[in-house]
């Protein structure tokens, strides 16, 4: 049972995707709420009128839409949200325990249910429950150490639930790529191990192109990639013809990766939390962490909404977050968040290729039947005060990606994630303020999109648009993520800055922070990600997707 608070609420719209066995709507002042039915209701309340409460039993199927409304909150003081679609609702559970969720993701997303008071001490707190928290924190469970997993919204909920899935070593940067063929092997080794689904299936990668550079491009990647042990396939014009034939057209030529495959990003991170719960590891969802204590030089506990937790370690994998959070610390971290979109559609009776990058598009089938459309690359920088700040460290990376990348608006100052301003401890942080970054969809990106992938697949013109959504990606001024203990903050482990690829490195990049944490020797050469080298002067060398 979930409750509003509706004290300064202009007009909100409720809508129930089931019938409810309770009184939907109770004490609600205004007009046209229908209690106890299904479907549509319209409330509105007068500004200035005493809070009224609206109660009903389960908020995951609920679409909450609210115009010129703020929505207090109803204990905590000083957090207000002006309405939008989707809004970063903040609700308490109607026993009191303090936590906010917002009602609807428009992303499929398995909902995990989980206390948000953590213990008061652990071996290892891991600060964030994204695809490298949570298999970070598996891994450190599976050593035998008590790890606390603490996430300010709900497990997967932002990056880690909004990509297309792939999980591939194909086309990888040289630095990245012994990270992704581990973990390859260790996607397959964590459903046998644990027995959760991840969606994960080898169901190869396909490219295709008309441009004789981008090919030769390939063959070159190819040549290196043999080196490395990897298999992919170049194709021939007839044979990338024959592979791609759903397109109905000729292809000079190709690529194939049959090693490579997809995870299903509705279940992928809720699905390695659960195996954490079952190994003894605790999950603390609607719990952010705010900062950290230090004690002899050294980090002694991480201080949560819910009360410190006693650590001789912790891992920052905040994903967007982190470089305001480590902004807190005095640890400067270069990133840049850029805005990209995607299009959902409805499963097909002809079934498509499940993993296709044509020259402008990319098709991706879900586990579901359903088909994701997006733009490689494609996305908007919305300027903030974090933005202008690394601006010069990014300026070759937006040299190599100023095709796709286009400005954006004032989305990513009304989220605060990238906030130079200070916080405090005792006090609502922007990571309470916005549980789930929810970023809006581009709509001029979402129609090309839509444009480009039904015309190069022409079957998806029978597919309805289910939904759309928009992810914030973290990136590093090079491309490639910022792995290792911030010499700074001596304890705290820093495994940020994904740059668009990291849920398919998700499973290797937790198990390196693992044995980085625990002292272990290193699955692969940790050297590569080294967050020292955001500091040098000299621009590193930006990774190709
Ligand atoms: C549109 C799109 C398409 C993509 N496609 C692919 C793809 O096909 N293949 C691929 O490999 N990658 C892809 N990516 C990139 C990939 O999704 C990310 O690199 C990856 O999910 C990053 O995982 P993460 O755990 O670092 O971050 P996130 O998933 O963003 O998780 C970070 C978590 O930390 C939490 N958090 C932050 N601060 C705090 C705090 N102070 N206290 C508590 N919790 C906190 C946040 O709430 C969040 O849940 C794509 C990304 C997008 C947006």
């Amino acid at each position: 049972m979930y409750k509003y608070n509706t004290k300064g609420l202009h007009k909100i719209l409720f809508s129930h995707g089931r019938r409810t066995e309770t009184p939907v709507f109770r004490a609600l002042r205004g007009t046209g709420s229908r209690p106890g039915q299904s479907g549509f209701a319209w409330a509105v309340v007068r500004r200035g009128d005493p809070g009224a409460e609206i109660s009903f039993p389960s908020t995951e199927n609920s679409i909450v839409r609210c115009k010129k409304a703020a929505i207090r909150q109803h204990r905590l003081p000083a957090s207000t949200y002006h309405g939008s679609m989707n809004p970063p609702l903040t609700m308490q559970r109607a026993q009191g325990a303090a936590t906010t969720m917002p009602p609807t993701l428009p992303q499929p997303l398995r909902l995990l249910e989980t206390s948000p008071k953590p213990p008061a001490s652990a071996d290892v707190v891991v600060i964030g429950g994204g695809i490298i928290g949570v298999f970070t924190a598996y891994y450190l469970a599976k050593r035998g150490l008590s790890v606390a997993l603490i996430e300010k919204g709900r497990i997967g909920a932002e990056q880690s639930s909004r990509n297309w899935g792939w999980c591939r070593q194909q086309n990888r940067d040289a630095r990245e790529l012994p990270m992704a063929t581990r973990s390859l092997e260790l996607w397959d080794q964590f459903a046998a191990d644990s027995g959760e689904d991840t969606g994960f299936k080898r169901c190869g990668l396909l490219y295709l192109s008309d441009d004789e550079a981008q090919i030769a491009g390939w063959a070159k990647w190819r040549e290196f990639a043999i080196t490395a042990g990897v298999t992919t396939h170049m194709l021939s014009g007839s044979e990338a013809s024959e592979r791609g034939r759903a397109t109905g057209r000729a292809w000079k030529g190709g690529v194939f990766s049959p090693s490579d495959g997809t995870a299903d990003p509705a279940k992928a991170a809720p699905a390695v939390a659960a195996a954490l719960i079952k190994l003894g590891g605790t999950v603390h969802q609607n719990c952010a962490a705010r900062g950290i204590e230090m004690e002899g030089g050294r980090l002694s506990g991480v201080v949560t909404e819910a009360g410190t937790i006693k650590t001789r370690a912790a891992v920052l994998a905040g994903g967007a977050w982190a470089s305001s959070f480590c902004n807190q610390l005095d640890v400067r971290f270069p990133l840049a968040t850029i805005r990209q979109s995607i299009v959902r559609v409805s499963p097909l009776a002809q079934q498509l290729p499940a993993a296709l990058a044509g020259p402008n598009v990319a098709v991706t089938r879900r586990p579901d039947g359903h088909y994701v459309l997006a733009i490689s690359g494609r996305g908007r920088a919305d300027p903030t005060p974090q933005l202008l700040r690394f601006a010069p460290q990014f300026i070759p990376m937006f040299a190599k990606r100023w095709r796709n990348v286009f400005p954006g608006g004032l989305e990513g100052m009304r989220w605060g994630h990238e906030t130079r301003a200070r916080w405090k401890l005792d006090d609502i942080t922007p990571m309470e303020r916005a549980r789930i970054l929810n970023p809006r969809p581009d709509a001029a990106g979402v129609r090309e999109t839509h444009r480009r992938a039904v015309k190069l697949l022409p079957a998806l013109r029978e597919a309805r648009i289910a939904n759309t959504w928009a992810g914030y990606i973290d990136s590093t001024p090079d491309g490639v993520p910022g792995i290792g203990e911030l010499p700074q903050v001596p304890g705290l482990i820093l495994a940020a800055g994904f740059s668009g690829h990291g849920f398919g490195i998700g499973p290797g990049a937790g198990h390196l922070i693992a044995d980085i944490v625990s002292g272990s020797q290193p699955i692969f050469d940790p050297k590569p990600f080294d967050p020292a080298r955001f500091n040098a002067s000299a621009w590193g060398k930006v990774a190709d997707f």
